[in-house]
């Protein structure tokens, strides 16, 4: 609880009925599990629970209409306060710059409350990032996948792809600086100095992956992961090719989308560093504005020092004939 501002500490219960579920079902021609999923939002008032469960019932629409597959059972999300401890509620060590955790063998959402920390992205694009965690875990049936592809998946779903990200990697490219898929698996690529390139990299390659082989072929990998096939296994038979390949083609993909003529050439880009360059050339003039304001103010105030008698006199409108003219000053 929080001893500053106290929550209503209210239990919203929402059972979604499986109509949207039996919808996704005839649009998207599989069969999915028709179990409702039911949230449960703990730690906020009702109108951050209620937007809460509007959110993820709106994601989770998506994700099992995209994917073909639903969560079932209950799905808790706490809202942590400053005052309990995030590790006790996530079961493990927290980082403290997170805003966020998923927990899939708990089918739990921790979210660190808005009222005390201001979360730096919309709530929206974190619940639904989260949720996407614990999705991609159903549909491996809880079996390990590649980081970057956890992240990536997550990441697609949050629209989180940021302003600066564009840049992050081309820098990379153009500097041949790029992290292999299986650096990003590493344990501390996403807590490191390239942390932003590993996320931005991850974004990529999940949206090269589907954009390449569609949801049909994630659904095959999944299913694959969830047989207990491993990595190359299952990208071969998902994708027809192995980690190695596949790591390759996203290569690929990277440098064809990030060298200098598709840069000069993408007008997304373009304007990017058009704006850039505008937001820089006005920082720069109003440094210097600010720079020769002060100079002006210095000169002024030596001048006053120096003719004080003078700037002293009354000024007038030139249309004001009842003040006198005010004396020419001529320093010699
Ligand atoms: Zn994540």
């Amino acid at each position: 609880m929080n001893g500053h501002r106290p929550l209503h500490d209210s239990k919203v219960r929402v059972l979604r009925t499986t109509f949207a579920i039996a919808v996704a079902t005839l649009l998207c021609g599989r069969i999915v599990d028709a179990a409702p999923v039911q949230f449960v939002v703990v730690g906020a008032d009702h109108a951050l629970a209620r937007n809460t469960i509007d959110i993820l019932d709106a994601a989770h629409e998506e994700m099992a209409r995209l994917s073909g597959v639903a969560l079932r059972d209950t799905v808790a999300v706490v809202y942590v306060s400053s005052a309990q401890s995030f590790d006790s509620v996530v079961g493990g060590h927290f980082p403290d710059w997170g805003v966020a955790a998923a927990v899939s063998r708990q089918n739990l959402i921790a979210v660190r409350s808005p009222a005390e920390h201001p979360l730096g992205r919309e709530l929206r694009s974190i619940l639904r990032h989260e949720l996407a965690h614990l999705h991609l875990d159903a549909m491996t049936r809880g079996w390990t996948v590649p980081r970057w592809m956890h992240e990536g998946y997550a990441q697609q779903f949050g629209h989180d792809w940021r302003f600066g990200d564009d840049w992050t990697v081309a820098r990379a490219v153009l500097s041949g600086s790029i992290l292999t898929l299986r650096d990003i698996d590493g344990v501390n690529s996403f807590r490191s100095a390239s942390a932003q390139l590993a996320y931005a990299q991850s974004y990529l390659a999940m949206g090269f992956y589907l954009h390449a082989y569609g949801w049909q072929g994630l659904q095959l990998f999944t299913d694959a992961i969830a047989a207990n096939q491993n990595w190359d296994e299952a990208l071969q038979a998902a994708t027809g090719i192995d980690y190695a390949g596949f790591e390759a083609e996203f290569e690929d993909y990277l440098r064809s989308r990030y060298n200098w003529a598709a840069f000069l050439g993408d007008t997304a880009l373009l304007w990017i560093v058009l704006v850039a360059a505008f937001v820089i050339l006005y920082l720069f003039k109003r440094r210097s504005s600010r720079r020769r304001l002060a100079e002006w103010e210095r000169q002024e105030e030596w001048e006053d020092l120096i003719l004080g008698w003078d700037r002293a006199l009354p000024t007038r409108a030139p249309d004001n004939p009842s003040h006198p003219p005010r004396r020419q000053c001529a320093l010699i």
